[in-house]
């Protein structure tokens, strides 16, 4: 007899089922818009040329000794930096509490596990819609789920008002999930004036912001300017949390290279939230894989070799603007009467197109484009080769 008859397959995971399908179409013409993976103007994977130094540099001088629990501190010291900003007085001051992670989702799922053992009777306010990863982290960690607004469907834009009253509504001392900057899946992020009114109201209600920033740099090309979020709560002194992630800007996807980070009143605080965070890592998994925080921390610390990458963000970042722009004029120029101003508003690597489910099946079963049923289109999947095609497709679905 079998231990396990009682075992059902899983649901398939949402976004991670597309790319399945797409691998088993035999057409030619195939588009997966579904991968949430920067890919070049030929639909290649890429490697950035400063990690390929950094782990030239690297190679035969590493050994493979195990990092501490919170892992490589030269990677997380300039981790900091980037969210922080370079001279923050946080970091001087050692009121950060930072552990590497396992990429972003590690970082989520720690502060979720955190959360849970040290505030048991909070509750998460998580966007809608939002990464769908969220809820399942947020629920294997035990921590009930509220939503707020956030994308308005008609405007296709951000749904502020709503935003702000279910911000007000929320009891004091709520915590909340918020999409640092180019929010998946919509691509609508706050403008800067609104994040001001948000960190007001946080600051009245006493709430806390949790950060995912898994997209710094990839939004407008500039990790300074994409942070602008976080800046504006910690100019207002909340205490915030973040979770970063190098899986996108810096191309690291498999690594699992990334930090979880508390603002705390004070270092000794800070010293005490680290303990538990390593505390909390320890029967999970010990410590992070040290590889990828090598790399990490060997761009981050050569100021040329950061300049590189500065480079090379900025270029991921262009490629997928200049798409956006080929999309549009391309739909627009086949005399679609639909707006389709969304498209070069929203920012980061997704466009939250407005197609039903029901238009992104003949999507895919018509002309072997794939994506999530969302609608969202992973704009990284978009190259001069396919734009064309892929507008002639949109438009045929939406008339
Ligand atoms: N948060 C958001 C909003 C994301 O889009 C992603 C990547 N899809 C992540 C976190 C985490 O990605 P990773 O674990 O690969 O860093």
């Amino acid at each position: 007899s079998s231990w396990w008859k009682h075992v059902e397959p899983a649901p398939k995971d949402p976004i991670l089922g597309v790319t399945e399908a797409f691998l088993a179409d035999p057409n030619p013409d195939k588009v997966n818009v579904g991968v949430g993976a920067y890919r070049d103007d030929n639909g290649k994977p890429v490697v950035l040329d400063c990690v390929r130094e950094a782990e030239r540099r690297i190679a035969g001088n590493m050994n493979m000794e195990y990092l501490p629990m919170g892992g490589s501190n030269k990677m997380v010291e300039e981790t900091l930096k980037l969210a922080y900003g370079d001279d923050s007085d946080l970091i001087k001051d050692k009121r950060i509490a930072a552990v590497q992670a396992l990429s972003g989702t590690g970082a989520c799922r720690l502060f979720a596990d955190f959360q849970k053992r040290f505030s048991p009777d909070s509750q998460i306010y998580i966007p809608v819609p939002t990464w769908s990863n969220h809820h399942n982290i947020w629920r294997d960690a035990n921590v009930p789920q509220r939503t707020f607004h956030y994308y308005h469907p008609e405007s296709k834009g951000l749904d502020f008002a709503s935003l702000m009253d279910d911000v007000k509504n929320a009891p004091n001392g709520s915590f909340f999930l918020l999409h640092a900057c180019a929010h998946n899946p919509t691509g609508v992020d706050p403008t800067e004036e609104q994040w001001k009114e948000i960190s007001y109201q946080f600051k009245v209600k006493g709430h806390f912001a949790f950060f995912d920033m898994a997209y710094q740099g990839f939004a407008s090309g500039d990790p300074e300017r994409d942070a602008k979020s976080i800046r504006i709560f910690l100019e207002d002194g909340h205490l915030i949390g973040c979770s970063q992630s190098y899986a996108k800007n810096m191309g690291l996807y498999g690594q699992r290279v990334g930090c979880l980070s508390l603002v705390c009143e004070d270092e000794k605080q800070a010293v005490a939230v680290k303990s538990q965070l390593q505390q909390i890592a320890r029967p999970m998994y010990s410590n992070p894989p040290v590889h990828g925080a090598l790399v990490v921390s060997t761009i981050l610390s050569d100021p040329d070799l950061k300049q590189v990458w500065l480079k090379e963000v900025k270029g991921m970042a262009d490629r997928i603007i200049g798409m956006r722009s080929a999309l549009k004029e391309n739909i627009e120029k086949l005399g679609s009467p639909l707006s389709w101003e969304h498209i070069t508003k929203q920012i980061g690597m997704f466009c939250y197109s407005g197609m039903t489910p029901e238009q992104v099946d003949r999507l895919t079963n018509e002309f072997h484009i794939y994506m999530t049923r969302n609608g969202r289109i992973s704009m990284a999947g978009v190259t001069t080769g396919n734009v064309e095609y892929l507008a002639k497709a949109i438009h045929e679905v939406t008339k």
